[in-house]
C-alpha cells in the first residue's frame, strides 16, 4: 500500500496546467541524483501512474555551472554512471545528457519539456538552482513542481525562521516521529516502473560513457576553473552506500570522541559523506535509517536490528542526547545530520540571500566588525600565497593543502582554517570572498547551504560575543593554531598531509 505524499514537500512553481495531450512526465533530477530514497522520484512516479504516461528522467550536466571543474564533473559523472545502470535494473527511461562542444546545451530543456504533461523538479534551497527552477517554469507552457527532497523533515514544516540549532532542534524532535513513517521509497523494483517506459527516445546522444571514459570526456571540455580530481576519490551512489557501511562498522562507535581530533583520516570517525549528500548520491534519510537500525542492533545486542519511533524518548525532546536511541554515538552523529545540517538549509529556504555575504550575520557580530574595521592585520597574504599555503602557520598551511589535493578538510580544522582567514584579511568582505571561493572550487561538498552556514559560522553565527575582546575578530570566538597543536596531537594529520604532496603518490 502507498503511504500518503506530504503535501509540505510540494511546492507548485507557476500556475501553468497538466498537459494532458502530451507524452511524457518528466522528472528533471537536479539535487537529488539517485534513483532511490527520492521524493522527486516517487512523486513523479505516482503523477505518470495516475495520469496513464510515461515517465522519463532526465539527469543533465552543462560545463557553465559556477567554481565548474574537471575535479566536480567528474563526480558528478560518476554518479551518472551508477544511475544509468540502475534505470537499467529497474527499466526506467533515464536520459543522461552532459554537455560538450559537440553537444551543446542551449535550448535543449525546452525542447525536452515541449512533449511533457508536467514537470517535477528537486528543490534545493541553495546555488543555482532555485534560479533554474524559477526560470524553467516561466519559460515553459506546462506545469512545474517542486519537491522538497532535501530531509527527513520537510523545510517548510520548521515554521519561522530558527535562527540557531537549538532552536530548530526542539522542532525537529517534534516532527520526527510522523516523518519517519512517511520517508522516500528505499528502491524501485522492476515490475513497479516497467508500465511507465514506452521507449520514448531522447532528443540528443546520452552520455553513455563507462568510468574508464571520463577522462576523455572531461578533455574535451573547458572549464574556467583549473581544480583537477583527486586520486582515488570517487563519486556516485555505489561509493556512498560503500561509504555508510565502512561508517557503521568502523567509525560511528568513536563518532563521540574522535569526531573533533585532525588524524589520517583513516583514524577520524567521520562517516564522508557530506560530498554525496551535497550531490544526492545519498539521501539523509538512508543514511538516518541505517544509523537507527545500527543503534536498535547494538542496543537490543543483536536481538533487533529495526528502529522504531517507539524507541523514541520524549524526556530529552530538544535536548541532543537519548532522544533518538540509548546508545550515545547515534544521538551525536544524528544531531550532526539532521539539526546542524537542516539550519543550514531552512535558513536558505526562508532567505535566500544568505549567501551572497556577510549581511545575514546578526546585529552585535556586524557592530562587532565595525568596531574592528581598522585593527591592524597582524600578517596579509595575497590570493596566490594562500591559494599555495605559503602563509606563516604551518597549521593553516596543512589545512589549506588538505582541501586542495583531496577536496575535503577535517571539520575542526575548517573551523580554524576560517578563522585565520578572516584574522589575516584586510576587511570581513574580502575574507567571506576568499572562503567562498575556496570552499567552493576544492570541496566535494561546497556549494550547499552548509557551505555557508559554516563559514558564516566562522564570523560568529549561531555563535555568542567572547571575552576577552581581541584584535580584528573582537568579541567573535578565536582560534589559534597554538591551542589546536596543544588540544590534539597533530603528527599523524601533519604526517598525512606532507605526504599528499611529497609522497611518490603525489595527487598532481
Ligand atoms: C568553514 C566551514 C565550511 C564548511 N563547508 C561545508 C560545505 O561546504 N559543505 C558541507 O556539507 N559542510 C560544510 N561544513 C560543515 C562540516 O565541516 C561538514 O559537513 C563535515 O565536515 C562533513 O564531513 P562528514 O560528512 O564526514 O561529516 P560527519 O561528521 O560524518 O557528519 C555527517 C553529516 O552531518 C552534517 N554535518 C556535520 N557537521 C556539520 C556542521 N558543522 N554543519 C552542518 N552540517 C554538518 C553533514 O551533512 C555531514 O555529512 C563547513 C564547516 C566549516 C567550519
Amino acid at each position: 500500500m502507498l503511504v500518503p505524499f506530504p503535501q509540505s514537500r510540494i511546492r507548485f512553481c507557476n500556475d501553468k496546467p497538466i498537459l494532458n495531450n502530451r507524452k511524457y512526465v518528466l522528472y528533471w533530477m537536479q539535487a537529488n541524483r539517485r534513483l532511490a530514497s527520492n521524493h522527486s522520484l516517487d512523486y513523479a512516479v505516482r503523477l505518470a501512474k495516475e495520469l496513464g504516461k510515461e515517465l522519463v528522467i532526465y539527469e543533465g550536466l552543462r560545463k557553465d555551472y559556477p567554481w565548474n571543474s574537471k575535479r566536480l564533473h567528474q563526480f558528478i559523472l560518476e554518479g551518472m554512471i551508477d544511475n544509468a545502470k540502475e534505470a537499467e535494473r529497474i527499466s526506467a527511461n533515464y536520459w543522461s545528457y552532459v554537455e560538450t562542444p559537440k553537444n551543446p546545451a542551449q535550448g535543449l530543456l525546452k525542447k525536452i519539456a515541449e512533449n511533457a504533461v508536467s514537470i517535477i523538479t528537486d528543490d534545493f534551497p541553495c546555488f543555482i538552482i532555485p534560479e533554474q527552477i524559477e526560470k524553467l517554469s516561466c519559460k515553459v507552457d506546462c506545469q512545474v513542481i517542486a519537491i522538497d527532497g532535501n530531509g527527513i523533515i520537510p523545510l517548510s514544516e520548521y515554521g519561522n525562521f530558527a535562527s540557531a540549532a537549538r532552536i530548530l532542534r526542539p522542532r525537529i524532535h517534534k516532527l520526527f516521529a510522523n516523518h519517519y513513517l512517511l520517508k522516500a521509497k528505499p528502491s524501485y523494483k522492476k515490475s513497479e516502473l516497467a508500465n511507465l517506459n514506452h521507449g520514448s527516445s531522447a532528443p540528443f546522444p546520452k552520455f553513455e560513457a563507462a568510468s574508464s571514459e571520463i577522462s576523455q570526456v572531461l578533455s574535451e571540455i573547458s572549464f574556467s576553473n583549473n581544480v583537477e580530481p583527486v586520486l582515488g576519490t570517487k563519486g556516485g551512489r555505489i561509493q556512498a552506500l560503500k561509504f555508510l557501511k565502512e561508517f557503521l562498522h568502523h567509525k560511528i562507535t568513536n563518532y563521540e570522541t574522535l569526531r573533533s581530533k585532525p588524524d589520517h583520516p583513516s583514524q577520524v570517525a567521520v562517516s564522508n559523506l557530506s560530498a554525496y549528500l551535497h550531490f544526492g548520491h545519498i539521501s539523509a534519510e538512508e543514511i538516518i535509517t541505517a544509523v537507527l537500525d545500527w543503534s536498535e542492533e547494538i542496543y537490543t545486542k543483536g536481538k533487533s536490528s529495526c528502529w522504531t519511533p517507539e524507541r523514541i524518548n520524549i524526556d530529552f525532546k530538544g535536548k541532543r542526547e537519548n532522544f533518538y536511541s540509548p546508545v550515545s554515538s547515534a544521538n551525536s552523529y544524528l544531531d550532526e545530520l539532521i539539526t546542524w545540517r537542516d539550519t543550514g538549509y531552512q535558513m536558505f529556504w526562508h532567505k535566500k540571500e544568505f549567501r551572497k555575504n556577510t549581511e545575514i550575520l546578526p546585529d552585535w557580530i556586524k557592530a562587532n566588525f565595525a568596531r574592528h574595521k581598522k585593527d591592524k592585520r597582524e600578517y596579509k597574504y595575497n590570493k596566490e600565497e594562500w591559494s599555495n599555503s605559503k602563509t606563516h602557520d604551518p597549521i593553516w598551511n596543512a589545512a589549506q593543502t588538505e582541501l586542495v589535493h583531496t577536496g575535503r578538510m577535517h571539520n575542526y580544522m575548517r573551523m580554524l582554517w576560517g578563522k585565520k582567514i578572516i584574522e589575516w584579511s584586510p576587511s570581513i568582505e574580502e575574507a567571506f570572498d576568499l572562503l567562498e571561493e575556496f570552499n567552493n572550487l576544492y570541496a566535494y561538498d561546497g556549494r550547499n547551504p552548509n557551505s555557508y552556514t559554516g563559514i558564516l559560522w566562522c564570523f560568529g553565527l549561531f555563535d555568542r560575543p567572547w571575552f576577552p575582546e581581541r584584535n580584528v575578530l573582537g568579541n567573535v570566538r578565536y582560534m589559534s593554531s597554538d591551542s589546536t597543536r596543544k588540544k590534539f596531537k597533530l603528527a599523524a594529520y601533519l604526517d598525512y598531509i606532507d605526504s599528499l604532496t611529497n609522497s611518490q603518490g603525489s595527487l598532481f
